[in-house]
């Protein structure tokens, strides 16, 4: 069976999906996107994501392509026209088509709206995350404005790619001064050696991810203590569980750092805990 895209107003085939070269998307990545889990057909966390998305429309004075619910309705029908079960549906929302020029058009132009959905094994992530991965840290050479989620994502590639060449499957973004920042599309987290639970403020220029937000609230539901604070590479490399969050990795563990292990190399108990509840969260 052929994929189906949405593109502003159409289903069509996902290979005939085309934009204009004018879009300022593609020309300036003026453009801001979310990706959502789908998981036995439904998907995981929308109105935070739709929130997320609406928030970064705001922050760079971007209309939104049409209102909530008639939204909702493209994402469940591409969903649904792509018979996903299990998949990652990707929006992406841009300024719009314009004569190309640095600033916003003074006229208003429409924005262009892309819904696209591919399937995604989340058994196969919840397998990933029984055995661990391995990262490797990178300098964060990204802008002062990482809370929007546009797609301006070179540094982010440049950094997954590098850390892909040495064996990694994701990047540690470190700041000037030592501090983890992020992954390259994910959330960072560490255990201490106390058991406390500790990842970065979102009010300290990195994204505000869902799957942080989830499970940060099911870790405090489990009783366990959550810290929300920066930690250094350092910290991170002694402490005694590591993993990333975020909605196509759901909480992987990381068992390797620089090629350094993480506690015994393998994924630890609170870790362990939060994919189990994560799990049973995306079922509920
Ligand atoms: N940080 C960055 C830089 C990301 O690109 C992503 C994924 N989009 C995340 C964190 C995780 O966010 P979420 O849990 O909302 O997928």
């Amino acid at each position: 069976m052929s994929r189906v895209a949405y593109v502003n107003g159409a289903y069509v085939p996902h290979d005939e999906a085309v934009v204009s070269i004018d879009d300022r998307g593609y020309q300036f990545a003026d453009a801001v996107y979310e990706g959502v889990t789908v998981r036995k057909g439904q998907m995981v966390d929308l109105e935070p994501h739709l929130d997320r998305l609406a928030r970064s429309m705001r922050e760079l004075a971007m209309a939104a392509p049409m209102d909530r619910a008639p939204m909702r309705f493209v994402f469940r029908e591409v969903i649904r026209r792509n018979r996903i079960s299990d998949g990652f549906l990707y929006i992406q929302i841009s300024r719009g088509v314009a004569r190309r020029d640095h600033a916003f058009p003074t006229t208003p132009i429409v924005p262009s709206l892309i819904v696209t959905c591919k399937r995604l094994s989340i058994d196969g992530v919840i397998a990933r995350a029984a055995k661990g991965v391995k990262a490797f840290s990178e300098s964060d050479i990204r802008w002062g404005r990482c809370d929007i989620k546009s797609t301006s994502l070179l540094p982010n590639i440049l950094a997954k790619q590098a850390a892909k060449e040495k064996g990694g499957f994701e990047a540690v973004l470190v700041d000037s001064d030592g501090y983890v920042t992020e992954g390259s599309s994910t959330n960072m987290w560490m255990v201490r050696t106390d058991g406390t639970l500790v990842t970065r403020s979102t009010d300290d220029n990195i994204l505000p991810g869902i799957t942080r937000a989830t499970l940060k609230k099911l870790a405090e539901e489990m009783q366990i203590k959550v810290e929300t604070k920066a930690f250094t590479l350092e910290e991170a490399k002694a402490g005694a569980e590591m993993f990333l969050s975020s909605s196509t990795g759901c909480a992987t563990p990381i068992v390797e750092l620089d090629g350094h292990k993480i506690g015994d190399g393998t994924p630890g108990p609170v870790t362990k805990r939060l994919v189990e509840a994560y799990r049973a969260y995306m079922e509920a």
